[in-house]
């Protein structure tokens, strides 16, 4: 038994504990570093669902990161993409909506793409959001971690 946030080894009382509280397995540390991420309220519930759900499927995806200019729901860095849960305000407000895509474009000029994915959808398919998104993240991987082809004749 392992836990999901560093991969160490927990024991099996933990192991309870940690699944029956928070539906996922994590050491004590990686507890009490979500319980402080809930207290703080800077973590909703959608983006911690989603979080783990991708953890599950073996992204490594992280949560919170501060990209130099705010603070990202969650990041992957191998597939250089971002991930922002939204509530109903995104769509509602066009002052955050406008605030939305002046941060996707500074992202998107770093060379990241920027998935907003709505609470609502987390809501109700849960699982097919976060397989979807793995699918996503394997091709992205795949585009900017494989090399195609091998442009060494122009040094010649
Ligand atoms: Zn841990």
């Amino acid at each position: 038994m392992y836990c999901l946030e560093c991969d160490c080894a927990i024991q099996k009382a933990v192991y309870n504990y940690s699944t029956d509280y928070f539906g996922v397995p994590l050491c004590m540390q990686h507890q009490k570093w979500i319980i402080q991420k809930i207290e703080q309220s800077s973590v909703t519930e959608e983006s911690l669902i989603l979080y783990f759900l991708l953890k599950d499927n073996g992204v490594d995806a992280e949560l919170e990161k501060y990209d130099g200019h705010k603070s990202v729901d969650i990041v992957i860095e191998s597939a250089k993409v971002h991930i922002e849960v939204d509530g109903g305000h995104h769509n509602y407000n066009s002052k955050q909506a406008l605030a939305d895509l002046k941060r996707t474009f500074y992202s998107f000029k770093r060379g990241y793409i920027t998935l907003r994915i709505p609470n609502s959808l987390i809501k109700k398919e849960p699982e097919e959001t976060a397989d979807y998104i793995t699918d996503f993240l394997e091709i992205n991987q795949r585009r900017i971690s494989k090399r195609r082809y091998s442009p060494f004749k122009f040094a010649r």
